[in-house]
């Protein structure tokens, strides 16, 4: 049995299996223990019909409800050992009007949720944690709360453990672009064709400016494998299935998807053991 313990801080029901799946996985095949922390319960997800947040009869609560189910089913498939909901409201995109609630996540003071994660990080002393990055990898406000309060709990702990951000090569970012790009002008046709004119979706925007959500090459500072548990990371997301059953992982085959999602990089933030370069094992520096 190994003293191993992993745990990620993620925004909403989904994130653990996009971005953290494989090797969540992985790491439940080596006997590590995994823990998983949600922050918000998803409620501006779209609902079971389809419905966005912004309609009129998109109903929050039921959304959180469905959602809850989808990660517990995530869970399982991810061998996760312990889930933690911290329960905040999710708060929408940048600038809607639910990012105002006093129960969401971006309005809760980094402070109140920083302290019940360090109550976490102190029971379970994981050597690894990962989050997103101060941009939350994509300018969603609870990616970005994530973040802080990831950074203000690890300072009311008494001990630093490896932190990194997830990421995405810049390469491999412009492979996935093309992807969408094409994936988009494949729905405006077909949208064109029942009569529906939509504007084209843009990047996503922080401070007025196109945000980048890769990372030049060089930085990335682990590189996971995870092509042996491709198939559990398309079931975790295949599990959230009103959130993601449209996407385009969904339309892929299961080795489309080994192709495609085998990998997992991440970027050191702390640095506690010394490590240098780029490492293929998440726990370089703690294995014996
Ligand atoms: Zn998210």
């Amino acid at each position: 049995m190994s003293d191993l313990t992993f745990l990620a801080v993620h925004a909403h029901p989904d994130d653990e299996a996009t971005s953290t799946g494989g090797l969540y996985r992985l790491l439940a095949e080596q006997g590590v223990r995994t823990v998983l922390v949600t922050c918000t319960n998803g409620e501006c997800g779209d609902d079971p019909e389809g419905a966005k947040p912004d309609a009129e009869h998109h109903d929050a609560d039921l959304v959180a409800a469905v959602r809850a189910q989808e990660l517990d089913r995530a869970v399982e498939v991810l061998g996760i050992d312990r889930l933690v909901r911290l329960g905040y409201r999710d708060s929408g995109m940048m600038g809607w009007p639910q990012n105002s609630d006093p129960e969401s996540f971006w309005a809760t003071p980094v402070a109140d949720a920083a302290a019940r994660l360090a109550e976490i990080l102190i029971a379970e002393r994981p050597q690894v944690v990962m989050t997103y990055n101060e941009i939350g990898f994509y300018g969603h406000p609870d990616h970005i709360q994530a973040n802080r309060i990831t950074l203000a709990a690890l300072q009311l702990i008494d001990y630093q453990p490896t932190l990194y951000y997830n990421a995405i090569p810049d390469s491999v970012m412009e492979i996935m672009r093309a992807r969408w790009d094409e994936e988009g002008r494949r729905r405006a046709k077909h949208d064109a064709a029942k009569g529906i004119v939509r504007e084209p979706e843009g990047p996503p925007m922080i401070d007025g400016e196109p945000l980048n959500m890769g990372t030049p090459d060089e930085m990335i500072s682990a590189t996971i494998d995870v092509s042996s548990v491709t198939d559990a990371k398309y079931d975790a997301l295949a599990a959230h299935a009103s959130q993601i059953g449209d996407s385009f992982w969904m339309k892929m085959s299961k080795e489309e998807f080994r192709q495609a999602m085998g990998t997992e990089w991440f970027v050191r933030v702390t640095n506690p053991r010394g490590l240098e370069g780029d490492v293929t094992d998440i726990f370089a520096g703690y294995r014996n």
